[in-house]
């Protein structure tokens, strides 16, 4: 199905086309063509639309469901906006039915920025065009202006916008500066931040092994569409060898985009990067700033920009002219998009690979077993890393028996580490290393009840308890976010004193921490206490420069931080995940489990990993200590194709939400009542979803199951075509759900 680009389809003046608009609407909408004007097919157009007037791009020939005389003209193309290019809108047309979603909600990841499309004003930049003292000659210096001009003192210069974020102020204070004549306007065509990798730097000398995995990858690039698996032990080369993939492609002079998972983890990632092509990538994100993603979408858009490193979203970009695509981490539930167009990241990789006839890359220490499948399927290719870089080894994995040795109560309350992780953090800090202790849950507590009444602290709006922040003196809820302070009383019977803690959360752990080991210097990681990407970095300094002894912290923690002196990992509830019921339970535990043990023994002192379980039979754990993921997947997998489950079977979950419980029961039920009828569809519910109560909103669920034969777009469009339903209530459409 790979995109040609076909000779352009010219509409002229009176014919009539079809626009599509970002915007969540159910489809294209035709417009003729003006007198004087003509367009084709990727064309970036004003139309109207009622009142207002949008940008949209010519879709094709219009599709004629007005009467001709009804339809309005558009208003003309906008000057100097890149055309979308022709496997740009297929994907659009492709993940839109796929994902059962407005093909405008779509186009609109491919064009998050309306303003991008118009032509960018002559980039230009401030420069300070006098002295201090000669400026304070003119006008009077206010802490505001003295800080533009500090700034601009550097001597980069800095657009409207970038500059005022960097000095703290609002635009006028610049323009003030500008109109005194203290600073000076200068092109800013040739900026630091528009400095290319290229791929003419040399790499690391790659062993044997980390060669012929390149070479089959480099071999990939322009010989079509191919998926391939590069799977490898943590710390095996994956990124080198990927690395070089990437040079390859940039000598080609093709674009090339990386996936990742979660974009402000990638601080070692980008040093890397930049140290290696010599300069660093372009990233898209949602933090960047309004100018920085309209300049960064341009670039990627006319092709300047080479390298694109991001999160789900830069997939969607209008690459000019995309080689290559890589998905780091590939079997991260990160990759799952949740909200709006619900789709994964990694599928739609693939997709887009196929549309453009280019390779794509699947690097994973623990590939998901949707791609160990295709791959056993021969549709995927696989190349292996099987062993750490420069003879480092895999840390050697033991499980600590909670059930015969449990932690002890201290002074700080009960214990959460067991006697022997305690005396292993003991002999790791004596041996002047570092250790990493890692739970899986933010805050100090998941549950406060109060011993008086036995009340749940629980969120007003969801289905969920609030979970105590101590540092901030906080309940918070995890789902909504909903945030209230730790009160004194329990809220339900008055009794002051009586709220107890249940469970332990990160900031629990490092207090015991704290308390056992006084000496050590701990440092407490987790998403909500990590801070900008400053803070991030500043905190890979210290631990590389051995200024931390023990980190202390969630998955942020596990994902590919490389500390060469940390020698022990202590896994505080390596059981947390696996109970629920979800489908991947089993799967994404040990994908996480490999992924934090992996931090361990990465440098030259060997590495060991203790898992704290109440269940240490378990498959997960005991797959665990004998390293063996082909066995694991192979059990998983089993264990799946008996029950017809993904990736075996295919799911759709169907969500029905609103704010009135009984509008919600009988829309669930309705649908229920008209669930498509077909051989071996199977309905489950509804029932009341996970969250039953998410943001106030209450949520019934249904499930439909069905054979890989069946197409279940079609049966979804059928089904959801006879639905009403009041406008407070909504369904939303889950096609290969994640987690259910
Ligand atoms: P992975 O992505 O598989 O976890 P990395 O590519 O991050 O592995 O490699 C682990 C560490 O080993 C990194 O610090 C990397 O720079 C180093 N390394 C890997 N291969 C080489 C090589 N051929 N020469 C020098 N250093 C290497
Ligand atoms: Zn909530």
């Amino acid at each position: 199905m790979t995109v040609v680009e076909t000779a352009e389809q010219v509409f002229r003046a009176d014919e009539v086309v079809a626009v599509l608009l970002p915007l969540p609407l159910v489809g294209a909408y035709d417009y003729r063509v003006p007198e004087g004007e003509q367009v084709v097919a990727g064309d970036v157009v004003r139309v109207p639309l009622g009142k207002r007037q949008e940008n949209g791009v010519v879709w094709g020939p219009g599709r004629g469901d007005v009467a001709a005389g009804r339809i309005k003209a558009l208003l003309g193309r906008i000057a100097g906006a890149p055309r979308l290019p022709e496997v740009s809108r297929r994907l659009v047309d492709w993940v839109a039915s796929y994902t059962l979603s407005a093909p405008g909600a779509v186009l609109r990841m491919v064009i998050p920025v309306a303003e991008a499309l118009e032509a960018p004003a002559l980039a230009h930049g401030w420069l300070p065009a006098m002295g201090l003292e000669e400026a304070a000659g003119l006008l009077r210096l206010t802490p505001a202006r003295q800080r533009v001009l500090e700034v601009t003192s550097a001597g980069v210069p800095l657009s409207t916008a970038d500059l005022a974020q960097a000095a703290g102020v609002g635009s006028s204070v610049i323009k003030g500066l500008a109109e005194a004549g203290v600073l000076q306007s200068v092109s800013l065509a040739a900026r630091d931040d528009e400095r290319q990798a290229d791929g003419d730097h040399p790499g690391p000398q790659l062993s044997d092994l980390q060669q012929d995995a390149a070479r089959v990858l480099v071999e990939s690039l322009g010989a079509g569409f191919s998926t391939t698996l590069l799977q490898g032990v943590t710390g095996s080369g994956k990124t080198e060898v990927y690395f070089e993939a990437i040079a390859a492609a940039l000598r080609q002079g093709l674009q090339v985009v990386v996936l990742v998972p979660e974009i402000t983890l990638t601080t070692q990632w980008l040093h890397r990067f930049a140290g290696r092509f010599g300069a660093p990538p372009s990233q898209w994100h949602s933090e960047l700033t309004p100018a920085r993603r309209r300049r960064t979408w341009r670039a990627v858009a006319e092709g300047r920009a080479k390298v694109v490193v991001g999160a789900r979203s830069a997939l969607f970009l209008p690459y000019a002219n995309l080689g290559l695509i890589i998905v780091d981490e590939e079997h991260e539930g990160a990759f799952k998009q949740e909200e709006g167009v619900i789709y994964h990241a990694r599928d739609m990789a693939v997709v887009r690979g196929q549309l453009g006839g280019i390779p794509t890359i699947l690097a994973s220490a623990t590939p998901s077993l949707e791609t160990v499948l295709n791959v056993e399927a021969g549709r995927y290719r696989k190349v292996d890393l099987p062993s750490r870089h420069g003879g480092a080894v895999l840390p050697e994995m033991s499980i600590l028996d909670l059930r015969k040795t449990p932690p002890e109560a201290g002074d700080w309350g009960p214990g959460w580490l067991a006697p022997g992780l305690v005396q292993a953090i003991r002999d790791t800090l004596a041996a002047g290393q570092q250790a990493m202790l890692f739970l899986n849950r933010r805050g100090y507590a998941p549950l406060t009840l109060c011993r008086a009444c036995g009340h749940r602290l629980q969120c007003p709006n969801c289905t969920a308890w609030l979970v105590e922040h101590r540092a901030q003196g906080r309940l918070v809820c995890h789902h909504c976010g909903h945030q209230a302070p730790s009160p004194r009383a329990c809220p339900s019977c008055g009794e002051e004193g009586q709220l107890a803690a249940c469970g332990p959360g990160v900031e629990r752990v490092a207090e015991e921490a704290r308390a056992r080991f006084p000496e050590a210097r701990v440092a407490l990681v987790a998403s909500d206490t990590l801070g900008g990407p400053a803070a991030v970095a500043e905190l890979l300094r210290q631990v590389t420069a051995h200024e931390i002894d023990l980190l202390i912290g969630t998955q942020v923690l596990a994902k590919g931080l490389h500390f060469p002196l940390l020698t022990l990992v202590g896994v505080v509830d390596a059981d947390l995940g696996l109970s629920g019921g979800d489908l991947r339970a089993a799967e994404r535990t040990f994908q996480l489990l490999s992924q934090v043990a992996g931090r361990a023994g990465r440098g030259e002192q060997p590495g060991r990993v203790l898992l704290q379980s109440y269940q240490p039979d378990h498959p997960v754990l005991q797959a665990m200590i004998s390293s063996d993921a082909a066995l694991f997947l192979q059990t998983e997998a089993e264990a799946r194709r008996q029950l017809g489950m993904p990736p075996f079977g295919r799911m759709v979950a169907v969500v029905v939400s609103g704010p009135e419980p009984a509008a919600v029961e009988s829309v669930a039920n309705r649908l229920a009542a008209t669930a498509p009828r077909a051989s071996g569809v199977e309905i489950w519910g509804p029932a009341a979803a996970p969250l039953a109560v998410l943001r106030g909103r209450h949520r019934w669920r249904l499930l439909l199951k069905a054979p890989r034969t069946v197409k279940v777009q079609t049966l979804m469009r059928q089904w959801l075509s006879q639905q009403q339903c009041p406008s407070s209530v909504r369904i939303q459409v889950d096609v290969d759900p994640y987690s259910f």
